[in-house]
């Protein structure tokens, strides 16, 4: 089978090629395109894995909607672009199970089929856990879901949905009704799932009746993003849906650009000494032994000033990445320049010592054949410290005795 791609069904030559740019900004996945549904369905049969499809309501050989029943009976997930707006278009469109319309009126309206054509085709990396009790909607709410390709897991005990969340973070959590009791208590569930996400880490919406909306309500202060009623409309459950997923992904995007280097992609210094601190203090509850190594590169200046600044950077992000590599199971940050630290649980000290051998082995053997510029680096580790500031200058205290004494070194600072 081939791989996911993208079908537009479009007979005004112009609009079909606006949408195609745009969904062009968005993917890079191929992008079919048809004026007819005869030529739609001779795509659709040459075997291409059609993930999600934006077809105008009206066209030369489906004048009265057909393409859409078409698209049904092939479980192609659909975009529909209508001419005009009816109520009776609107219920058309739904008791056909099309996961949206769109009024082709405005460039926006043509961006927002677009966008949500893409974010269709993205929920299916997105997963969405569904708390269920009896005498709900969930079987609605699961076939909605899956409509817009989400993957859907369905839990009837808050107890097992707690232990899969150890494993794996979903995009959504619903709760589909607030029940209290022992096995299935919504309130509990939420405590504890806030105890380790914030809202947005892990956004849990919730439905219900009016006579219990209160009790969602109440149950917004333990923490729940977002409720919504039981007698909901289509739109209004997917709009909810959509922001809290968008909102806590934007957020988390936000949050990674904050904490990471853009030249190399590790952590910085502030979220370094953010994660660390954490560590350090568990490690020491444990009374565990840790590990701190402080590296920089040897005489970059004159890399810098020999090569350019371009191959500067390349050095830097062959350090990183080598440094990344060798310390995959560590906290590893370029704390700024040609500087880089490194933290983590440690049971033995040799084994930490045989890995800053091999990084300084791997740049000395490696720098040139991979960046064009060979050039080595000095560290500097230490197995104490009263806490991680500490810890950082005892091994920055060990790096300078590698450059004191002739760079290209190791050295353990006790
Ligand atoms: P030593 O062996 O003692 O560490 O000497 P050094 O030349 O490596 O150290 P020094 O601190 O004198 O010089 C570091 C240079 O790194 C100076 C600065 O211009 C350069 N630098 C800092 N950040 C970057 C960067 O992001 N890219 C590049 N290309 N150079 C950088
Ligand atoms: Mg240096
Ligand atoms: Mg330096």
């Amino acid at each position: 089978m081939s791989s996911d791609c993208f079908l537009i069904i479009e007979d005004q030559k112009s609009i079909a090629s606006l949408l195609k740019s745009e969904l062009e900004k968005l993917t890079s996945r191929p992008i079919y395109l048809a004026d007819t549904m005869a030529k739609a369905k001779q795509i659709i049969s040459s075997g291409k894995n059609i993930a999600v499809c934006l077809s105008d309501l009206h066209l030369a050989d489906s004048a009265n909607g057909e393409i859409v029943h078409y698209l049904k009976s092939q479980h192609i997930t659909t975009v529909v672009l209508t001419g005009s707006f009816k109520e009776e278009t609107r219920e058309e469109m739904f008791r056909l199970k099309v996961a949206d319309y769109v009024i082709k009126d405005t460039l926006s309206s043509s961006r927002y089929a677009v966008g949500i054509t893409h974010r269709l085709y993205k929920n299916a990396q997105r997963e969405v856990w569904m708390l269920s009790s009896t005498n709900h909607n969930s079987s609605m709410i699961l076939g909605m879901l899956r409509n817009h390709r989400f993957k859907v897991s369905l839990y009837e005990h808050s107890s097992e949905l707690l232990s899969d969340l150890e494993n794996t973070v979903p995009s959504l959590v619903v709760i589909d009704g607030v029940q209290t009791d022992a096995t299935n208590n919504a309130f509990e569930l939420t405590k504890k799932v806030r105890d380790t996400f914030s809202q947005n880490h892990l956004p849990i919406i919730v439905c219900e009746d009016s006579k219990n909306i209160t009790e969602a309500i109440k149950l917004m202060k333990y923490g729940v993003n977002d409720f919504f009623n039981t007698n909901f409309t289509p739109e209004e459950f997917y709009a909810r849906v959509n922001q809290n997923i968008e909102q806590a992904e934007t957020y988390q995007a936000i949050e990674r650009l904050s904490q990471t280097d853009a030249l190399t992609g590790l952590y910085n210094r502030g979220y370094f000494f953010e994660a660390g601190n954490t560590q350090f203090k568990k490690i020491q509850q444990q009374e565990g032994y840790f590990f701190t190594l402080m590296a920089d590169i040897d005489h970059f200046k004159a890399v810098n000033d020999t090569h350019g600044h371009q191959k500067g950077d390349e050095a830097i992000v062959f350090t990183a990445h080598s440094l990344q590599t060798i310390f995959a199971n560590y906290l590893v940050a370029r704390f700024g320049g040609e500087e880089f630290c490194v933290f983590g649980a440690i049971e033995d000290t040799s084994e930490v010592e045989d890995l800053c051998e091999k990084l300084r082995h791997t740049i000395e053997t490696e720098s040139e054949k991979q960046t064009g510029v060979k050039f080595t680096i000095s560290q500097g580790i230490t197995f104490s410290g009263n806490d991680l500031d500490d810890a950082v200058s005892k091994a920055d205290k060990a790096l300078y005795e590698s450059k004191e004494s002739g760079r290209n070194k190791v050295t353990t600072e006790f």
